[in-house]
Order: C-alpha cells, then structure tokens, then sequence
C-alpha cells in the first residue's frame, strides 16, 4: 500500500499516479514485515534481489541486471580507517541501479509498458538501460545541454530522448505536463526507488558484521541516499539494536538549498541562487523532499556540509591517486571528509 507522508492518503500498489493528490510524495508500507535478519536473505543470490523478502514487488516479475553487492574498500586516510562503497560498479554506473532496478520490476508487476522520466544523467541512463530489459517502451526527457556521451548511452539501450530547451528545472515541468497521459517513473518521486536503494544499507549491514559504521558520508542533490537510510535503519532496528550512523550529506556551495535549510530554518530559508557545478549529478535547486531530507540528517546527529568547485576537483584527484576513479559528483564526499 502507499501513503502520503504529509496528509496520510493511502492508495493501492499500482495507483497510476506519481503523486498524491495533495501534492505530497507518497511512501511505501509494508502490509507484513519480515523480521530482518540473516535468515531472511537470499544468501545465494549475489544481487540487490538477496534481499527480496524486504522488497516491495513479487519476485516473478524480477528486473535485474546484476546490480548491488558492490565491493566495500577500505583505505587508509587522514589517520582513519575510511570504508569505499564502489558503487560506480554497478551495471549502468551508479546506485541508481538499486533503485531503478526495484521501479522497473513494479512497473512489470502493475503492467506498465510504456512510462517518461527526466533526468540528466545517471537516472535516465539507468531507467533505458532496465527498460530495454523489461521490453517497456521509455521517453528520457533531459535538458538540452546535456552530454552527448549520456544521450548516447540512453538512444543505444533503445530509449526515446525528448530535449526540453533551458534548465534542469524546465525539463521537470515539461515532464510533468507529459505525466497527465503517460506514468511518470520519476525516480525522485517514486517509493519504489527508494526502497531498491534501501539495499545500500543492508549490504553495509552485513559487511560491517551485523552492524553499521560509525559516519556515513554521501553526496545530495535529492537526497535519496539520505532518505533511504531512514527507511532502512527502521527495518534493521526493529530486529535487534545497532550502532547508529551520523549521516553527513554533502552539497556543492553552487546548488545547496540543502545545506542552507540546515543551517537555517527549512521555511525561512529563502530561495538560493543556482550557479553550474561540475557535480553535475546533485545540482538539484528543489529537492522533493528537502524537509524530511534535513529532519533525518539532524535526527542522527550528523550535518549538511557544502563544498568548493576547487574542493571537489581536489577530491577527485585525491581519490584517484589512491586507485578510486570515480565522477565528479561523488568526489564532494572526499572534500566533505577533509
Ligand atoms: C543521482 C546521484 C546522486 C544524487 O542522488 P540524489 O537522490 O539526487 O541525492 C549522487 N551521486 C551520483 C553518482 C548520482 O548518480
Ligand atoms: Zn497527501
């Protein structure tokens, strides 16, 4: 069943829209939930489906590309021992996979073959790449100055790309009046991606033996990651207690409306200006659920940090110079660190 976070409206699994109709998102709520623990999980199955028990779709309609259980490093740094989880492994290049992969199987489930979704980047990437595998027919709608290497990759998987002339905001809107006909899969939107990416954390459960580390630190521009390790914890806690984590989201100084809501209050903070930045992936001016983002970040007790443009390119070599190749955007987590 779904529900909305703010108003508490509940729909069924395959309500066809993306939102509920007093504007808010919806969440996901699980009828029986299973107990988590070790004999719950797949362990034979080496993908983000090991965790089906606490997946929100029938396994038979199972889109899966391989994704999660991603290698977790651990490097040396600044005196600590700090933990890589290489995420970029997976199938289409990022965690959007965990999610993308759960989104895609629900649509098989609620037989949805044709949808829409914008992005401007590893989203859209990773919607044509499950959609070609699912036989759903999908429409990318990106901004016009969006990569040629993305909108190729997204044309070979088969996907229809729609560019929407001016900003990554226009192309939301354009979406928006094109979800009136068709199902909008919009990952930032949809529960179900944020239940795939809830798997991040289970795989950190079991590599840090049963527990959690100490901090976590990612990057935000919508906050998934943030997000999900909410719904995640509350799974894992109802079992038996853990360590909890401080969570430290990390923004670029150009876009982060985040780090100003932190730093002042959600409401008065006013409307920040948007400059480019090379951490192309989190340049989000209006996070969806910005609000809820901050409450869990000061809930564990850990902050909203924002970085330089010269910052992340530091990051970035830093990074590589110990062996980790990764994209600009995920480099903000280096400079957060230091
Ligand atoms: C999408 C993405 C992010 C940001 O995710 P949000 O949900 O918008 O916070 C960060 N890093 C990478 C590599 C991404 O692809
Ligand atoms: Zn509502």
């Amino acid at each position: 069943m779904l529900i909305c976070s703010r108003c508490k409206k509940e729909y069924p699994d395959e309500y066809s829209r993306y939102r509920c109709i007093c504007g808010y998102c919806l969440e996901y709520k699980h009828n029986k939930e299973k107990i988590f623990s070790k004999t719950n999980i797949v362990t034979h199955d080496w993908t983000i489906w090991r965790y089906k028990n606490y997946l929100p779709v029938n396994e038979r309609f199972k889109i899966s590309l391989g994704e999660g259980l991603t290698p977790l490093v651990k490097i040396p740094w600044l005196n600590h021992n700090i933990y890589f989880k290489l995420d970029y492994l997976c199938p289409t290049g990022s965690f959007k996979d965990r999610g993308i992969s759960v989104l895609v199987s629900k649509l098989k489930e609620m037989n949805v073959n044709n949808i829409i979704e914008d992005s401007s980047g590893n989203a859209g990437a990773a919607m044509a790449a499950y959609c070609a595998n699912a036989n759903t027919s999908c429409t990318i709608f990106v901004p016009q100055n969006t990569s040629l290497g993305k909108i190729n990759q997204i044309m070979m998987y088969g996907a229809k790309i729609n560019k929407v002339p001016g900003s990554r905001e226009d192309t939301y809107i354009e979406t928006e009046k094109a979800a009136e006909i068709v199902y909008y899969a919009s990952h930032n939107w949809s529960p179900y991606f944020l239940e795939g990416v809830e798997t991040l954390y289970y795989e950190l459960w079991e590599q840090f033996d049963e527990n959690m580390p100490d901090n976590i630190i990612v990057p935000v521009g919508q906050g998934s990651i943030v997000l999900s390790f909410e719904l995640a914890l509350r799974k894992i806690l109802k079992e038996r207690p853990i360590r909890l984590p401080k969570i430290f989201a990390i923004q670029a100084k150009n876009c982060a409306p985040l780090y100003h809501a932190f730093k002042n209050d959600f409401k008065k903070s006013k409307m920040v200006e948007k400059r480019d930045t090379i951490a192309e992936g989190i340049a989000t001016i209006k996070p969806v659920r910005g609000e809820e983002v901050v409450n869990i970040i000061r809930k564990s007790k850990g902050a909203v940090i924002a970085v330089e443009e010269k910052e992340i390119w530091e990051g970035l070599k830093l990074a590589a110079g110990k062996g980790i190749f990764i994209e600009p955007t995920s480099a903000v987590s280096i400079a957060g660190m230091h």
